[in-house]
């Protein structure tokens, strides 16, 4: 890519999120720091812990600790389970699901079946599915 940037540069808002892995063809990829691959840590979207290759970002979370004092914490998120946290789930692209009026309401049961959701929707939308 030569990235013909021309016009008035623009600051962003806020710094891009770091992401990890192999660097893939998005914008939000393009200028971001490449942060190493927290393997290990839980998903923030699927709670699969992120295994050495996977992709995605790291994001700035707010959370309430047992005292229910808030901090503040930076999680994993695969690329796939930040696509699917924006754009919804297969039945709701599909508009099968409630809020279409239909019946297709399944919800994923466990990470596993999060994470494949996730995958499943990244590659139809890859595929132009949607
Ligand atoms: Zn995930
Ligand atoms: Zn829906």
């Amino acid at each position: 890519m030569s990235g013909g940037h021309d016009g008035s540069p623009q600051e962003p808002k806020w710094p891009a999120n770091p992401y990890f892995g192999q660097p893939w063809d998005a914008p939000a990829v393009e200028g971001a720091r490449q942060a190493p691959t927290p393997v290990g840590k839980p998903c923030a979207w699927c709670g699969v812990p992120v295994a050495d290759g996977d992709q995605g970002f790291l994001v700035g979370c707010a959370r309430r600790d047992d005292a229910g004092k808030i901090y503040g914490t930076v999680e994993p998120f695969h690329r796939e389970c930040q696509l699917r946290s924006v754009i919804g789930s297969p039945a709701h692209l599909d508009g099968g699901c409630s809020c279409h009026g239909g019946q297709d309401d399944r919800r994923p049961q466990n990470p596993q079946e999060k994470r494949a959701e996730a995958i499943e929707v990244w590659d139809r939308v890859l595929a132009g599915q949607f």
